[in-house]
């Protein structure tokens, strides 16, 4: 499966779209999701163009890797979330629900967030 580079979060990265942006580097981009599924949920990307977690785990580079999970934790803790808790996911392919087919993050928390899977 090739990179599509007319989803929604390649747009975003070109800045075709706009987005409401929490962080940004060399190598990362973050925002909030437009549908929030919780008070905080914000979405984490690489800028390279990797399909899912299983493309970026397999082909990203080691730079790119250890920055966007540094990325991750250093949100997480600039969105105040550590002591009161949080989750992330990411979802890969059709059992997954993936949408959108660029690599991300979900960070969720701000409330219980309940069960990590719902049954059936
Ligand atoms: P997935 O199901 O692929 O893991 O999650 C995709 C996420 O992207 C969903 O939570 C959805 O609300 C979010 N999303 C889809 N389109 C846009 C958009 O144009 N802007 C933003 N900020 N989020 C989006």
């Amino acid at each position: 499966m090739a990179y599509d580079d007319q989803n929604i979060f390649a747009k975003i990265l070109r800045g075709e779209i706009p987005n409401d942006t929490v962080y940004e580097d060399e190598y990362v981009l973050a925002f909030k999701d437009i549908f929030p599924q919780a008070p905080v949920h914000v979405l984490v990307i690489p800028k390279g163009a990797y399909i899912s977690l299983d493309d970026f785990s397999a082909n990203a580079s080691d730079v790119e890797i250890s920055a966007f999970f540094r990325a991750v934790g250093s949100i997480a803790r600039d969105l105040g979330l550590v002591d009161s808790g949080y989750r992330i996911l990411a979802n890969h392919g059709a059992n997954g629900g993936q949408e959108v087919p660029h690599f991300h993050v979900h960070i969720a928390g701000g409330r219980r967030l309940g069960r990590m899977i719902q049954p059936g």
